[in-house]
């Protein structure tokens, strides 16, 4: 194909998936896959000159969703040019320097030397709000950059816009509504119709005739810009969002300065870091000129702003096919899906296999066999499917199995979740059980891995847990691999794990829904194996994060005659539980039966550290704030609870007050 009907062919294509994107709020591919689209198109056009009217590269956005009013813009909105590597942002940085040092040269009045302000790009739908006497009158959307739609009362939903602000002048502000990420979870938890991304979400829920929906959807918005103001003038970015903040609107707290393109750079490696730790969805981070004269000089192309560049990461989500699913069984016998993929790249991995977490999900994410799939991939941690996107290919059905893929007997329903009930002789579970018994936090048995005990399984005939004590030298040298130093290394390994601290004890036993972190506070509690064997489900709920159903859990685990006999068994071959020291608290510890709720992040303390430190002290922490409740100790991003805190009046203490309020 020539040169010119690639081009024709590339615009046919992006505005198609504009139109998917911009105006239905249902993309139907990745952007990834998108911008790889885009960035040819930007290329072909570069080297033929050959630029249609039309044609995307040209142009802000989409266009007006039918049954929205038209709103025009006083100032338009732009798009922004966007940088993929350092190189690029180098090449920007360089134009910049340019342009100013060829103003410099012809004029007197010279610019000051570039000063570049970092922000989050966050990923959710612009909005522009207008304001006049001090009143919000109007939001649109961004639509092509001049027209937008107009969406006062979905906007209005959104708790954190101010409806009256103390500038009384004609102004339109800009930001970006966005879906909390623990609220995305929140709404796919209890809703069917499943939202595929944060973005996507926030998006539907402003272009929503219905503002009920946008309701529901709990958005919030930060604000970075004023497009438009009568009778003001700001002289750099630092000032303008001073203004903003003046005037009660939310800032993302995150904001940076930098001198040269080696501090942006040092900035956006701290903010791939860190965007992963927000409750908000961000794609990258938005450098810009603080200087407001530097930026006039600089202007605008049809579609960007010069003096502006979005540094994009790697994205992260991809579509590709599935193959099949295949079912696994784990230790405690539920039987869940996993998707095998048409191999894809995320970044620099290369992604197979994704999880779908019960058949429920497949159900509800409407995932058939041969779909092409929107897949997730977080923190390393195996993808995760989205949802659909309908391209027309046949799909067939997923069918829910009915007898265990391994030991053939039949499944039950539980909720959600299929079980294999056999799990006395089901081996994926018995090797899951016995590899969990041994992991680090349990018994800590080094050496144990799954391929060992599978064999063991095999060749040694080990059926319960408990007989790994009873495995000799002998036995193991029967076990391909082992000679003697790895025969005598597991040994050793298992007679170690057999002096073992109540809370590893706990954890090793693989009592359902019983972490780490809920061992650790169940040991603190009941102080003896003993004592948790007896309890009942009232005194369980007490302990921090248990609930009724982990409790009711617990209680169950205990009185299982199978379990029983495996615990007495295993404490048969001599292993001794240490059980947590009582550390004396003083009678006059001014902490003494208070009860203290810690809440936000901290800079100097590790929460799980503060909550070990007042538990010491005789205090009670807890989760929620009540007129109980008689210290709120206040981290950055503290949420509701401090608000909670202030609505009844609990002493609320901050981190810079912490040193001093903890000295006894
Ligand atoms: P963009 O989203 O890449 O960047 C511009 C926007 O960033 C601005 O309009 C603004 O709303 C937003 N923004 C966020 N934080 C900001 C901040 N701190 N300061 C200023 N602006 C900030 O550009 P675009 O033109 O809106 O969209 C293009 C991108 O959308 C593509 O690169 C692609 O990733 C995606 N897209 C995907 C599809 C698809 O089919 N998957 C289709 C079209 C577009």
């Amino acid at each position: 194909m020539d040169k010119k009907s690639r081009i024709e062919d590339l615009i046919k294509k992006i505005n198609e998936l504009n139109y998917h994107y911009y105006t239905l709020d249902e993309p139907i591919v990745s952007d990834g896959e998108y911008d790889k689209l885009y960035d040819e198109l930007v290329i072909l056009e570069k080297e033929t000159g050959y630029v249609k009217e039309g044609s995307p590269t040209q142009r802000v956005g989409g266009t007006v969703l039918e049954g929205f009013v038209k709103h025009t813009h006083i100032n338009s909105l732009y798009s922004l040019a966007k940088a993929q590597s350092i190189k690029e942002l180098e090449d920007w940085g360089a134009r910049c320097e340019k342009l100013v040092s060829n103003y410099n040269s012809e004029n007197e009045d010279k610019l000051p030397p570039l000063e570049y302000i970092i922000e989050l790009k966050f990923d959710g739908l612009t909005i522009n709000l207008t304001y006049n006497e001090g009143k919000l009158q109007m939001a649109a959307t961004r639509g092509n950059g001049t027209i937008g739609e107009e969406i006062l009362p979905q906007v209005k939903t959104i708790k954190s816009i101010p409806l009256e602000i103390d500038y009384k002048g004609l102004m339109e502000v800009q930001g970006e509504g966005l879906m909390p990420l623990s609220e995305l979870k929140k709404y796919n938890k209890n809703n069917e119709i499943q939202l595929k991304n944060a973005r996507n979400a926030a998006a539907g829920a402003l272009r929503n005739l219905n503002p009920k929906e946008t309701e529901k959807r709990h958005l919030t918005a930060f604000l970075y810009n004023i497009g438009y103001i009568e009778g003001k003038e700001f002289a750099t970015q630092l000032e303008m969002v001073d203004f903003i903040k003046e005037n009660k609107f939310k800032v993302n707290k995150f904001f940076r300065v930098a001198k040269n393109i080696e501090e942006i750079e040092e900035v956006i490696e701290y903010i791939n870091e860190y965007r992963k730790t927000i409750d908000i969805l961000t794609d990258g981070a938005v450098i810009k000129i603080n200087d407001m004269k530097t930026r006039e000089i600089l202007g605008y192309t049809n579609k960007f702003p010069r003096w502006a560049i979005a540094y994009k990461f790697e994205p992260e989500e991809v579509t590709t096919i599935l193959k099949e699913v295949i079912w696994n069984v784990g230790r405690t016998g539920k039987v869940t899906p996993t998707a095998i993929l048409e191999p894809v790249e995320i970044g620099d991995v290369t992604v197979q296999r994704a999880t779908l977490n019960n058949y429920d999900d497949i159900l509800r994410k409407k995932v058939e066999l041969n779909s092409r799939v929107l897949i997730r991939r977080s923190n390393d941690v195996i993808p995760e499917i989205l949802g659909t996107i309908e391209d027309g290919r046949e799909t067939s059905k997923i069918e829910m199995p009915t007898e265990c893929p391994y030991c053939h007997t039949e499944l039950i329903k539980d909720g959600v979740h299929i079980f294999c009930p056999n799990s006395m002789s089901c081996e994926p579970q018995l090797v899951s059980r016995l590899v969990h018994f041994a992991s680090r936090d349990a018994m800590n048995i080094d050496g144990l891995s799954e391929k060992t005990v599978e064999k063991m399984l095999e060749i040694l005939n080990v059926h319960q847990i408990s007989q790994i004590y009873d495995v000799t030298e002998e036995d193991l040298y029967k076990i391909p691999g082992f000679k003697e130093k790895k025969t005598n290394n597991l040994l050793k390994a298992i007679e170690k794990s057999k002096n073992i601290k109540l809370e590893n004890f706990i954890y090793a036993i693989g009592i359902p829904n019983v972490g780490i972190k809920t061992s650790e506070d169940l040991a603190k509690i009941f102080m003896s194996l003993d004592k948790l064997r007896n309890a009942t489900a009232e005194e369980l709920v007490e302990v921090e994060d248990i609930g009724e159903i982990t409790a009711q859990a617990i209680v169950e685990f205990f009185h299982d005659e199978e379990i029983v006999n495996g615990i007495d068994s295993l404490l048969s071959k001599g292993i001794v539980i240490k059980n947590p020291v009582v550390k004396e608290v003083s009678e006059d510890s001014k902490f003494l039966d208070k009860r203290i709720v810690i809440t936000g992040s901290f800079e100097n303390y590790k929460r799980k550290d503060l909550e070990n430190l007042f538990k010491e002290k005789g205090a009670k922490t807890g989760s929620s704030v009540s007129k109980n409740t008689n210290y709120v100790i206040v981290g950055t991003d503290p949420g509701s609870k401090l608000t909670k805190a202030q609505e009844i009046g609990v002493e609320v203490v901050r981190e810079e007050e912490l040193e001093e309020f903890i000295k006894e």
